[in-house]
């Protein structure tokens, strides 16, 4: 970046400077760049160079070179001291989303400075966490800028085949631990002048771009080739068995109400209870109550458990694995107040089914097998709608 100069007599030795500045005019908040000491040969012009910026501020439209800023020397003139150049810069300046799921359209746009509209603006995207040591992303994809300068890069992770087969593979095995969020760098590049001025997403605020938690849950369906859910299906956890997921997010389809309104069938349920060979008639107390063995299991945690079906209703927040917790009646046995525990398997489990099945279709399980209602193999009663 050449300027020029003209010495008058002879001034010994005279700083110029270098700053950036958000207009052409220079003040002392302008940010110093670069500085160098000429001595001019007395009643000569000569020019003079510093090496082009390679990083401005997003806001500095121009170079200020200025000799003598602190006019340390007396001049017939003082205002001809400053040459203006305009800045030539390149920004990240635009990012449509930082969150994504590997099938979303990702765009970025960079604003060029002091370069020709059709500019040639070449994008490199680079894997991190999740997506590090995946190949294939793109490298130096070629854009041009517009008459604003401004260049518009979309990219699509998985229209990486390698990122594809990643995923399909190494992240379908099942894991009670959430997954690392798919992330990516993305720099820009130009060449102006002979100069390559780079501009890289993680040196802006507009990042990072990295999988919030809802989207690394959400790549779970993709990862298992299973309908992904919308961001609005997912919620917080609803905690305990509700939430048998990896995340702090869920889905849920009623799985709450639901189970509130199997308690309810379940208590004050009419059942008969056999003491000393007589039958006796009782209900399920009011403080009966039911555990949720399972609820939500994220695709990951679903196959770590076992599940040979990708698709389980659990998956979708609606399914609900339930056991009954012992409980003991007051019987009145030949006028004598006994408390009786009732069976587990002849009166609660029949109890809870038949609560269950009021709001779908309900079995009978052991682990992952079905068994028949009242076996004593059952360990919970499975319910989906
Ligand atoms: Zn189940």
């Amino acid at each position: 970046m050449e300027y020029g100069y003209q010495a008058t007599g002879s001034l010994g030795s005279v700083t110029v400077k270098l700053y950036q500045s958000v207009n052409a005019t220079f003040d002392p908040t302008d940010q110093m760049l670069d500085s160098q000491t000429i001595t001019p040969a007395p009643n000569t012009s000569a020019t003079a160079s510093f090496a082009r910026p390679t990083q401005l501020a997003p806001d500095s439209r121009y170079l200020l070179v200025v000799a003598d800023p602190l006019n340390t020397i007396s001049e017939a003139n003082e205002n001809n001291n400053m040459q203006v150049v305009a800045a030539t810069s390149i920004n990240i300046t635009s990012l449509s989303e930082r969150t994504f799921v590997s099938t979303d359209e990702i765009e970025l746009r960079a604003t060029v400075r002091g370069a020709q509209p059709g500019t040639r603006v070449l994008w490199t995207v680079e894997g991190k966490d999740a997506a590090a040591n995946v190949a294939g992303f793109p490298t130096d994809f070629v854009t041009t800028t517009d008459d604003a300068g401004v260049a518009t890069f979309r990219f699509t992770p998985s229209n990486n085949p390698n990122l594809v087969s990643d995923r399909h593979t190494r992240w379908t095995r099942g894991s009670y631990a959430a997954n690392r969020p798919l992330a990516f760098d993305v720099t820009a590049k130009v060449t102006i002048d002979g100069t390559e001025l780079t501009a890289g997403l993680s040196r802006t605020s507009l990042g990072p771009l990295s999988q919030d938690e809802t989207d690394r849950l959400r790549q779970e369906y993709y990862d298992y080739r299973i309908p992904v859910p919308e961001r609005a299906d997912v919620i917080s956890s609803l905690g305990g068995g509700y939430n048998r997921g990896n995340y702090r997010v869920q889905l849920s389809d009623g799985l709450d109400t639901r189970y509130k309104a199997i308690l309810t069938a379940y208590r004050g349920q009419a059942v008969t209870v056999t003491v000393n060979g007589r039958q006796y008639d009782t209900t399920i107390p009011a403080d009966a109550s039911i555990t949720i063995t399972s609820g939500y299991r994220c695709p990951q945690r679903n196959k770590a458990a076992g599940s040979l079906y990708p698709n389980s209703l659990h998956t979708r927040g609606r399914a609900l694995d339930l056991a009954p917790n012992p409980v003991s009646v007051t019987i009145n046995v030949n006028g004598r107040p006994t408390r009786v525990v009732l069976p587990l398997h002849q009166t609660l489990y029949p109890a809870l089914y038949a609560a269950a099945r009021r709001q779908g279709r309900a079995l009978a399980e052991a682990g992952n097998d079905p068994v028949p209602v009242g076996d004593t193999r059952e360990n919970h009663i499975h319910v989906q709608w």
